[in-house]
């Protein structure tokens, strides 16, 4: 408890601090800090495990280009996503045979990028039906899929015992990720291929981009030149590991840092998180 109080404390302290120094510093060479970059009205992390989830998938936060942003690191339950995405103005279209919602500028963005692919004889295509938008019950699902061929596997294994997955699974998704997160600290992972912690294979319900509409999952991740294109119109990786996923941040990539992203170069690609 102690802990969480003072993690609480530094965030809101390292916020002041850069709120203040904002003032001092003239708006051409403007360097802030990643928390001072957050939405004003955004709920700091309130324990260690949305902390966490700040650290991995908190790049989103500080998007800009007429990105609408929750103020909450996790929304709690449906009522909640719908109650927040029904304020959103976004746009509906036709991609490849998949009809996609995202917010009006991700949108747009998107469509530029799709048009400047297609110049260059690239094409950029959605993974599939749930690549942008996706509503809570979508992310309770995702969720379930890996967390319920985890606890049968770590079971299997005799890492844990049957009793204990029985218990977790009683849980509500919320209340399961920080016993996931814990597990995985003892070396049960929960992703796929079990593997890696499950924050890169798929969000907590009520985390994912994909919820707040400036998220895509796309067909052609692995070729560099599409996913230039996407950069330059705004769209970047910033989940590392989750190799399709792409974020609308809404700036050019020299922005970035000024955003208190920093750049992590895994397997040849650049992710942009969080710098915390
Ligand atoms: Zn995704």
């Amino acid at each position: 408890m102690v802990k969480f109080i003072t993690a609480r404390n530094f965030l809101a302290i390292y916020q002041a601090t850069g709120l203040e120094m904002s003032k001092f510093t003239t708006k051409k060479n403007k360097i802030r800090g990643f928390i001072a970059n957050l939405p004003r009205d955004f709920n700091q992390p309130s324990d260690a495990v949305e902390q966490k989830l700040l650290a991995e998938y908190g790049a989103m936060f500080v998007a800009k280009g007429g990105a609408v942003l929750p103020n909450v690191i996790v929304f709690k339950d449906e009522a909640e996503v719908l109650s927040w995405q029904s304020g959103v103005a976004t746009s509906k279209e036709n991609i490849s045979g998949f009809n996609l919602e995202l917010q009006i500028p991700a949108m747009t963005a998107l469509k530029d990028a799709i048009a400047e692919a297609k110049q260059n004889d690239l094409t950029i295509t959605p993974r599939g039906i749930d690549s942008a938008k996706r509503d809570y019950s979508e992310t309770v699902e995702l969720w379930a899929s890996r967390v319920n061929p985890g606890l049968a596997h770590w079971v299997e294994q005799g890492k844990l015992s049957e009793r204990e997955a029985a218990r977790i699974r009683t849980l509500s998704p919320f209340e399961q990720v920080s016993e996931i997160f814990k597990l995985e600290s003892d070396g049960m992972y929960f992703s796929k291929d079990l593997s890696k912690s499950i924050i890169y294979s798929v969000a907590p319900s009520g985390t994912s981009q994909h919820i707040s509409m400036l998220a895509l999952d796309v067909s052609e991740h692995d070729n560099a030149k599409v996913r230039d294109i996407l950069a330059k119109h705004g769209w970047f990786q910033t989940v590392e590991s989750d190799l399709p996923h792409f974020t609308f941040l809404g700036v050019s990539e020299n922005q970035l840092s000024n955003l208190g992203l920093k750049k992590r170069n895994n397997g040849g690609r650049i992710f942009w998180i969080p710098n915390i």
